[in-house]
């Protein structure tokens, strides 16, 4: 969890910028990441800005080699809260009616959890490769082909393709009348 207690900084004049250091663990539907970097908190004129440069490892597993595998992960996090309540009065302030806006809770307390849940998910990618060139499994043996040479013959060419290229030229064709039609 990633909170901070902006209570001064609620306090203090617009503009006032404060930097937090970030090394803690975030929980993923899927395990949990090391979050580590620094996080700028700047005072605006609704709440608190934040701006940090994060670094991250998560796990996947490879797409084609079903191997797992951590990506470091870079999160440029940019996001305002605003306050529920008044710092100097205690009473309850509304919120701007932006839709997923974050908020800082009735104790002041600034959660980045959430933030970084969404960055990291967005970041992640949604194919993931143990690396550029991953050699995948072999589709006769299921061998890791990064890792053995197996003997398998190769396969005949992937009937899926040219399934697809019979819809392009069916897609092709389509178009084709149909431009001849508005003629
Ligand atoms: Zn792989
Ligand atoms: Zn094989």
């Amino acid at each position: 969890m990633v909170q901070i207690n902006v209570s001064q900084q609620l306090k203090a004049p617009i503009g006032s910028i404060r930097n937090y250091e970030v090394d803690e663990t975030v929980d993923m539907t899927d395990g949990s990441i090391l979050v580590q970097g620094q996080v700028g908190l700047m005072r605006t004129d609704r709440g608190i800005l934040t701006r940090g440069a994060l670094q991250t490892k998560i796990e996947f597993t490879c797409s084609r080699c079903l191997s797992l595998f951590r990506l470091p992960l870079a999160l440029t996090i940019e996001e305002e809260y605003f306050p529920t309540t008044d710092v100097l009065t205690g009473i309850s302030i509304p919120v701007p009616d932006e839709p997923g806006s974050f908020t800082i809770d009735e104790h002041n307390i600034l959660d980045l959890t959430e933030a970084i849940r969404q960055y990291a998910l967005l970041a992640s990618p949604m194919k993931p490769l143990c690396r550029a060139d991953c050699a995948g499994l072999c589709p006769t043996c299921g061998g890791n082909l990064n890792q053995v040479q197996c003997d398998c013959p190769p396969l005949p060419a992937d009937p899926r393709w040219s399934k697809l290229s019979e819809l392009t030229l069916a897609y092709e064709q389509v178009s084709a009348d149909e431009g001849q039609g508005t003629k």
